[in-house]
């Protein structure tokens, strides 16, 4: 539907975007993701799926690198923007959206540290590249460590007893790595890189990790099957095992002096993103009550006429204006200063993937049995969002992290914003 916008300022050019975002989420995405979602996760990225004809057109368009800065061959696009595609994205699937943001996700940080050596080896190529065949993924948790490797501030993140199960040691100019990532990575079977945490200094626990960017055609990576799961089933993923993988020194972007921040400022961009794409799905279902609710007829009257389902209604639009309202702010703020104040990413995730599952939740029950049935996309926006509250940290994790925040740095003085 069309969709009017509570900020009256958009520009043309942020309208334009808005428009090119929607027409592929619209003609492009939706009809691919419903197609992958009925697929096996080893069909979904066999030879002739439609998966790599959607990544092949979306990397043409230059979706693949909208958080890409416009010096070294992004996007450059404006927090607003960004936020305006990964809603429209998002709308269409918000696993498709994800495997969008992995691709870039290792790009996206070297980006960040700003390395010219990195730059020019990684990043310059992948923003070159048309054809969807270079795809980044980042591989942080862990068969053992999910929330613990999250945990920043807790006693298990910095204990000496914390030993990951990936390592990383310097032998000359060279990190050897050893270890594997759990299925939970998303674009993990399908990726040409990584963007790897590892462990270098066990004796700082999860403190003591380092982040490097690995290709995964070096020799001595290997990978797993896809993974089966009830929601994102149009979203890869799998675990990544390393055998005395041997990488430049240089490649290291983080080492344990610097973990922590640096995991900080990952988590940051990533909980923004989940955030934004959210609002997609939060409208998503909304949209799919109200036409429901305006053609379907009950008690002699279409359902939209019983008072009690105008309220029903309005709680789905008032959730998903606070999940645009909410992810706006927080990708305005953080995305224009460094280093972000994390506990607003921390506080946009866990609200709006709150939000988004609270509505896909109503929306069904709105359809009633209909909303059951495979038939109709809303029980998969039901799938989806379910996912939502685990992927890149569950919310009690990040909700934790939020409070350490607080607790170590607030009040805030008006001159750190
Ligand atoms: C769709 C999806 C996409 C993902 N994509 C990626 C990716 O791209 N890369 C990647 O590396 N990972 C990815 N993940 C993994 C994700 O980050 C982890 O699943 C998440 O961090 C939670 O870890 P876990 O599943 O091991 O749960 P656990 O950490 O085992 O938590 C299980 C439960 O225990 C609770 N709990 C844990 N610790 C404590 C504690 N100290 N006190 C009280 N309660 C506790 C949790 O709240 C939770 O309810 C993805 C996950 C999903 C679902």
């Amino acid at each position: 539907m069309d969709y009017f916008d509570i900020n009256l300022n958009l520009s043309k050019e942020d309208e334009a975007i808005r428009m090119a975002a929607r027409e592929f989420a619209q003609k492009v995405m939706r009809p691919v993701s419903r197609e992958l979602d009925a697929m096996s996760a080893e069909e979904m990225v066999a030879d002739g799926s439609p998966l790599w004809d959607f990544l092949k057109k979306a990397y043409e368009l230059d979706f693949h690198k909208i958080l890409l800065p416009e010096y070294y061959g992004g996007e450059g696009i404006s927090p607003l923007q960004v936020h305006l595609v990964l809603e429209e994205f998002a709308w269409a699937s918000f696993g498709l959206s994800v495997q969008l943001l992995v691709v870039c996700f290792p790009f996206y940080v070297a980006c960040m540290v700003g390395d010219e050596e990195l730059i020019e080896t990684f990043v310059k190529p992948f923003c070159k590249c048309r054809d969807g065949s270079i795809r980044g993924c980042w591989a942080i948790t862990e068969p053992d460590h999910g929330s613990d490797i999250l945990a920043v501030g807790e006693e298990c993140f910095e204990s000496e007893k914390m030993r990951g199960n990936l390592q990383a040691i310097l032998e000359g100019d060279e990190w050897v790595i050893n270890g594997q990532k759990s299925a939970w990575v998303s674009g993990g079977t399908i990726a040409t890189h990584a963007l790897l945490f590892c462990q270098i200094d066990p004796s700082r626990g999860f403190a003591g990790n380092g982040v490097c960017i690995v290709p995964l055609d070096r020799k001595g990576v290997s990978k797993g099957k896809p993974l089966e799961k009830i929601g994102q089933r149009d979203l890869n993923q799998g675990e990544l095992f390393f055998n005395n993988v041997r990488i430049p020194k240089t490649w290291m972007m983080a080492n344990p002096d610097f973990y922590v921040p640096f995991l900080d400022m990952v988590l940051a961009a990533a909980n923004l993103s989940m955030a934004a794409l959210s609002t997609g799905l939060a409208r998503a279902a909304f949209e799919e009550a109200l036409a429901y609710s305006k053609q379907r007829i009950q008690g002699g009257r279409p359902l939209i006429e019983h008072y009690v389902m105008k309220q029903r209604i309005f709680e789905l639009f008032a959730r998903t204006e606070s999940c645009r309202a909410i992810s706006r702010a927080a990708i305005n703020l953080n995305f224009n200063i460094s280093p972000p104040h994390v506990e607003y990413s921390l506080w946009a995730k866990t609200q709006c993937t709150e939000m988004a599952f609270q509505n896909s939740h109503e929306t069904i029950q709105i359809w009633g049995g209909n909303g059951l049935t495979k038939e109709y996309i809303v029980e998969k926006l039901f799938r989806d969002a379910r996912a939502t509250l685990i992927e890149d940290g569950n919310n009690e994790t990040l909700a934790r992290h939020g409070g350490h925040i607080l607790a170590e740095t607030y009040p805030r003085k008006p001159d750190t914003f």
